[in-house]
């Protein structure tokens, strides 16, 4: 049979796969650190590293051993029996954060409803909310997964439209605006304040200085959850482990997912102190795979692995020079330039009916994959194991790129 074209591999998924997505028309192979290939043998670097997913880079050998090892010996026990490796990580994950307790989930909004579930326990068990009468606050914009009650929670038509009716108990406020928030906190049935650090699949979204503080300052005042979403924001991307450390903030609910596999299979989690996470009992929620002995051998190594090469640090610095030399391009499709570590977004104002998607299929011959995202925003996050050396290369190409859009 004749090699598969990188056109033949996109005609098969179009032809079985559903059309949930729309790909930049590039067919991977291969991954290491911050580079992939295709199926013709072209080097890219990745810039989207699946969403954040991927901050330790693609493969790293550390979390690959801990995978296969793990792998050859016992993979799936279920909740019904213990196993010798989730205690380990319950442990490792609870120091590293300094919680009590975590929940272990499998997808990033899966830990989000594991939150809004909690939050709710919380109310009745702890505030005495009456029945039925938890309200949750969260803002404008946000991103937190695809689940039914999580589309509540959106003010993105393309997300919600039509997978109508939705989960009552919410109430949306605009994002980075503290007034909103201490005007929302007056109804005494208010249990959790749930929010990203930074609005990333937004675009993101950087709130002033001081607005993560002030909001979790607002929710003590008013026995109110603080609720942080760092699926994205967390795990070193924005140059702290947590974006929530750059004010001092210790949520009171944390969720994370994405990168606490370093891109292996899908781990994500909870962490809370006792007063909060014991509401919850045997029976009153789980997870098939929460837990499971990889997921758990996987996220110690990922985790190890951000700390041991200091990679909130090197997020922190290269994120630097990415945003001053993006700054420093003289091109009129170049609009603001925003983010935090290596979180980054560049707006394109579309020229001569060429748009952000043209950006990033340019980007993509010239050897960097990116996506847009909402048509007018490239965002660039690559691994966070990127060199400077490497990162002064792709923004060689990056700059090469927007020369041909004159
Ligand atoms: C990606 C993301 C999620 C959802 O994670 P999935 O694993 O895709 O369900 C939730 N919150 C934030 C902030 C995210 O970026």
């Amino acid at each position: 049979m004749a090699k598969m074209t990188a056109k033949d591999f996109i005609n098969r998924e179009d032809k079985y796969g559903a059309h949930n997505y729309h790909p930049i028309p590039v067919v991977l192979e291969k991954g290491e650190g911050v580079y992939v290939w295709d199926t013709d043998g072209k080097k890219y670097f990745d810039f989207l590293a699946s969403y954040s997913a991927v901050n330790q880079g693609h493969c790293h050998p550390k979390i690959v051993k801990a995978m296969t090892d793990q792998v050859n010996k016992l993979t799936l026990t279920s909740r019904a029996f213990y196993n010798n490796a989730l205690g380990e990580f319950e442990e490792y994950i609870t120091n590293y954060f300094g919680y009590d307790k975590v929940l272990p989930m499998n997808s990033g909004a899966e830990a989000d409803e594991t939150a809004l579930k909690l939050c709710r326990k919380w109310a009745y068990k702890v505030k005495g909310i009456a029945d039925n009468q938890a309200k949750i606050i969260v803002c404008n914009g946000n991103f937190h997964g695809r689940t039914i009650t999580i589309i509540s929670l959106s003010s993105d038509p393309d997300a919600y439209k039509d997978y109508g009716p939705f989960t009552p108990g919410f109430e949306k406020i605009p994002y980075n605006d503290i007034d909103a928030l201490e005007e929302a906190l007056k109804d005494e049935n208010v249990a959790g304040f749930l929010v990203e650090p930074i609005q990333a699949e937004a675009g993101v979204y950087v709130p002033d200085d001081g607005y993560i503080k002030k909001a979790y300052d607002l929710c003590k005042k008013n026995n109110v959850l603080f609720i942080a979403d760092e699926v994205q924001t967390g795990l070193c991307r924005t140059g702290k482990m947590l974006a929530c450390d750059y004010e001092g903030v210790k949520p009171d609910i944390l969720v994370l997912g994405k990168a606490l596999s370093g891109g292996m299979l899908p781990v994500s989690c909870v962490l809370a102190d006792d007063e909060i996470m014991l509401t919850i009992l045997p029976g009153e929620h789980g997870s098939t795979f929460g837990g499971n002995p990889v997921a758990a051998k996987v996220a110690i190594a990922s985790l190890q692995v951000l700390k041991d090469e200091n990679l909130a640090e090197n997020a922190m610095k290269i994120g630097e020079i990415f945003r001053s030399q993006m700054r420093s391009i003289k091109s009129e499709m170049i609009g603001e330039v925003r983010g935090k570590g290596l979180l980054n977004a560049v707006v394109i104002n579309p020229k001569n009916g060429k748009t952000a998607w043209d950006v990033c299929i340019a980007l993509k011959e010239n050897g960097i994959i990116a996506k847009p995202t909402h048509d007018h925003i490239i965002r660039f996050t690559p691994p966070l194991v990127i060199t400077e050396e490497q990162m002064m290369e792709a923004i060689e190409i990056i700059k090469e790129t927007f020369k041909d859009f004159v």
